[in-house]
């Protein structure tokens, strides 16, 4: 089997069996992000304990790229520490954006090597990154300080 093939099975899997699917609570931060050039649909939340990224639960429209795309991302980022999680994503990024010159590495991005193809086609890399531009967004805002006024200001 060559490389194009067992990456497309890779993806393909994630897509007919995706990871950590569903929308679950408790979380402290929910997105929804579009693709508009696909029409991919995602919305996204995220559940941190302390430091660590305790879940990540969506519900995923739109093509087998963005959907594969979540799934793995859910396997790679739970658990881990903010920080970890997102170095990983700087390295998934980093592949997304290397017009598919970059050689994936494995044990950063486990399955995520499996999105090396998909970094030659320009069109489809805004799939493979939408799960991973949310979970950032989710994670800011479940980090910023609430908006009601407080008593330092008293
Ligand atoms: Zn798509």
């Amino acid at each position: 089997m060559n490389v194009d093939s067992l990456y497309q099975e890779i993806i393909l899997d994630h897509y007919k069996r995706p990871h950590g699917a569903g929308l679950r609570e408790p979380f402290e931060a929910e997105v929804h992000h579009v693709n508009p050039t696909c029409g991919d649909e995602l919305t996204l939340r995220v559940h941190l304990d302390g430091n660590t990224v305790a879940d990540v639960s969506y519900a995923a429209e739109g093509c087998s790229i963005s959907q594969a795309s979540t799934s793995v991302m859910y396997d790679l980022l739970i658990g881990k520490s903010i920080e970890d999680a997102m170095s990983v994503l700087d390295t998934f990024t980093e592949l997304m954006q290397g017009k598919g010159q970059i050689e994936p590495d494995e044990d950063i991005l486990e399955d995520g090597i499996a999105f090396a193809g998909v970094a030659k086609f320009p069109a489809r890399i805004k799939c493979a990154l939408l799960s991973w531009m949310a979970w950032k967004d989710a994670v800011v805002q479940a980090q910023s300080p609430p908006t009601t006024p407080t008593e330092e200001n008293a």
